[in-house]
């Protein structure tokens, strides 16, 4: 989600806000406000922490892996089997390895990439609704699954969407936010952090970061996002994200059997391949 390539804005601007959940396009999706946010964290007490690093993934971040991995669960665990789920969680988080900072704005929505990121997330549902669809492996359809997750997840994190909303509804506790509300998918205010190289590298060093965020502007990474509880509208970002992760899995449900579905979600190892059969 954070470190990237230079902003291209006349580029990116010119399209970003034209489709920004492809070519679904969608008004109004029912979803019921029953997400928990997680209210235990202690905003200050995080902001100490490191930046961690998970020598399996490779992962360097704020506490990015714990939230992926939160929203995921809440939002999935009633529907996949430990393991299956396992695997969506791992492809997701892949998406932040340190690879992948860097010339891939378009899986963390950075730097206005707002088409790219529909784009890529369209091809993402699409390999997995073709996979299960041809008895493909079910293994090759939960990753591609969870990398559409990481990317529709990091758009509420990265953009301003919960503050457009937030001024649509003024009061609104974050369990009442709607993730796909069209007026706010258009407003033409809609953007999301930009990445200032090199200085914006060195606010992600916890020790540098009070030194140099105050140096970067408004519109940057460090000012907007809201990936961890000691950013303004983590939780409504955390809440549309939850919301967001379930419709995507409906999403994809519409498109496949019952037999298919059980395969995506209940499948793992031998009992997957004979299923598939
Ligand atoms: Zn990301």
């Amino acid at each position: 989600m954070w470190l990237g390539k230079l902003y291209n804005q006349s580029a990116q601007k010119a399209t970003g806000k034209q489709d920004i959940f492809g070519t679904k396009n969608r008004q109004k999706v029912l979803l019921p406000c029953r997400y928990i946010i997680p209210t235990g964290e202690n905003g200050a007490s995080l902001l100490k922490k490191k930046a961690q690093f998970s020598p399996a993934l490779g992962i360097i971040g704020h506490m990015k892996e714990k939230y992926h991995r939160a929203i995921t669960e809440q939002a999935l665990r009633p529907h996949f089997d430990p393991a299956a789920l396992e695997e969506v969680i791992r492809a997701n988080l892949g998406q932040d390895v340190i690879r992948y900072q860097f010339g891939h704005d378009h899986f963390h929505y950075d730097n206005n990439s707002f088409a790219a990121g529909d784009a890529y997330i369209e091809e993402q549902r699409r390999a997995v609704i073709q996979t299960l669809q041809g008895g493909g492996p079910a293994s090759l359809a939960r990753a591609a699954f969870g990398r559409l997750t990481h990317t529709a997840q990091d758009f509420y994190a990265h953009s301003n969407y919960t503050a457009l909303w937030r001024e649509r509804h003024p009061g609104a506790a974050p369990d009442a936010i709607h993730p796909y509300l069209a007026e706010v998918i258009q407003d033409s205010r809609l953007t999301s952090g930009r990445i200032y190289p090199p200085l914006e590298y060195f606010s992600f060093i916890p020790p540098l970061a009070p030194l140099v965020i105050p140096l970067l502007p408004r519109d940057s990474h460090a000012w907007m996002n809201k990936d961890d509880p000691s950013r303004p509208d983590f939780a409504y970002a955390y809440a549309a994200a939850v919301k967001r992760t379930e419709d995507e899995l409906e999403q994809i449900r519409r498109a496949l059997t019952p037999q298919q579905i059980s395969a995506f979600q209940m499948g793992n190892g031998a009992n997957e391949q004979s299923r598939n059969r």
